[in-house]
């Protein structure tokens, strides 16, 4: 496992980000925070898909008053995630005139490009920084580019038409994000926030700036930092996008947390960008979240979709089965099966799972080969393959993960 380069961790409600900690996992409802029944849907959602930390837009009174009342309905439902509140603009105002509010979120994510201008920025960015300490909660300070203190810029700009080579603009650009996240950490530890309490995010939407300026960043200070790559977009190609970035960075052990910001399909399902986090985390070997199931991709020898079928069939079994699995089998989301569609690569594939089964391909004697810890341990044959496989998995899991009590009461 690759160490995480050395942040500060910042504790928010029982999760830790940074200090080396797992890279923690986080998404945001798309809900109108002040629509208390469809927002607590939509966190809980979230959270039992694995979120541990969900933020909610708190933009006006109406939001900010729903707030507690949100918090209270989950709790009431067992679902104890902390909730980070995203303000822009008027946080300060809100924070104040809803101590209910500031109270009940686990952590504030203030954008410097969004304070206020001039002396207001100042005065505006210390009165949340001295709520937050008044409540004992931490902050994102989360620089977007596409809300990006311009006064700021502009002065890097004057600054970098008098260098002897001046800087491109993207370079120009890039230093502000970076400065913008750390002079208003540098404010809010002046004002007395804890390094401790203080998580640094420099999102852009482009793969390659996203990468240079989280490196550099991450080089120059030793903030927990959150990783993101803003506007990812819909579908594979915000999949993709989010996933190259983040994953170059995390390889580098640069990130404490991250969000996949996908746009959502009409009627999609929100919980997507928190399955793609994951998978992208258990993909690289940093952590763990659910079996994993290896599939071939197929070929001209399976011309049936029966081991497409069953690999899908699998796959959303053991993802659906989790959250009970997870209670009743600890260590169950490092299990490893393979459904394979022929003989060429499918008994040495099945042999390396912990379960894994070789069905036949086109032209193949009508036998499907078992593998359990690495050798054969029966073949199946006929239409109740499917059936068969999945009971045998279950079997597996009982006597892998299960305890002797619960084994003993089957
Ligand atoms: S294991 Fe067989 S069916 Fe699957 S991709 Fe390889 S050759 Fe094709």
């Amino acid at each position: 496992m690759l160490d995480r380069r050395h942040t500060v961790g910042v504790r928010i409600g029982d999760v830790v980000v940074g200090g080396g900690a797992p890279v923690v996992v986080q998404s945001m409802t798309n809900t109108d925070t002040a629509d208390i029944d469809s927002t607590v849907r939509q966190v809980a959602s979230l959270a039992r898909a694995g979120s541990e930390l969900v933020r909610i837009t708190v933009d006006r009174d109406e939001a900010a008053a729903a707030v507690p009342h949100i918090r209270d309905r989950l709790m009431a439902l067992g679902v104890d995630v902390p909730l980070i509140g995203d303000f822009h603009y008027i946080g300060h105002k809100l924070l104040a005139d809803h101590p209910a509010c500031a109270e009940a979120l686990a952590k504030y994510r203030i954008n410097p490009g969004n304070v206020g201008f001039k002396d207001k920025r100042d005065k505006q960015f210390g009165q949340m920084i001295e709520t937050a300490i008044e409540y004992g909660k931490p902050v994102r300070i989360g620089v977007n580019w596409g809300s990006l203190d311009q006064e700021l810029l502009t002065r890097l700009m004057d600054e970098n038409a008098d260098r002897a080579e001046p800087w491109s603009a993207a370079r120009v650009q890039r230093e502000a994000i970076i400065q913008s996240a750390l002079l208003s950490a540098e404010r809010a530890e002046e004002i007395g926030l804890g390094r401790d309490r203080i998580i640094l995010s420099t999102k852009v939407s482009q793969v390659q700036d996203l990468i240079k300026v989280y490196e550099e960043l991450s080089a120059r200070a030793d903030y927990a930092l959150h990783l993101g790559l803003t506007e990812a977009g819909m579908g594979s190609k915000g999949i993709v996008a989010s996933s190259a970035a983040l994953g170059i960075l995390l390889q580098q052990g640069i990130g404490d947390t991250i969000r996949i910001s996908l746009t959502p399909e009409p009627g999609g399902d929100r919980a997507l960008e928190v399955q793609v986090a994951q998978q992208l985390l258990q993909t690289m070997g940093f952590r763990q979240f659910l079996p994993v199931v290896t599939a071939c991709p197929g070929c001209g020898r399976t011309t049936s979709t029966v081991f497409q079928e069953l690999a899908k069939d699998i796959e959303g079994h053991l993802s659906a089965s989790m959250p009970e699995w997870r209670e009743r089998y600890p260590g169950v989301e490092g299990l490893k099966v393979a459904v394979m569609g022929c003989i060429v690569n499918g008994p040495g594939e099945s042999k390396h799972a912990d379960i894994g089964i070789s069905l036949p391909g086109t032209g193949e004697n009508p036998a499907a080969p078992v593998f359990i810890d690495g050798r054969k341990a029966t073949t199946l044959r006929g239409p109740g393959i499917a059936e068969e496989f999945k009971q045998m998995v279950a079997d597996y899991i009982e006597k892998k993960f299960g305890s002797e009590e619960s084994s003993a009461a089957e």
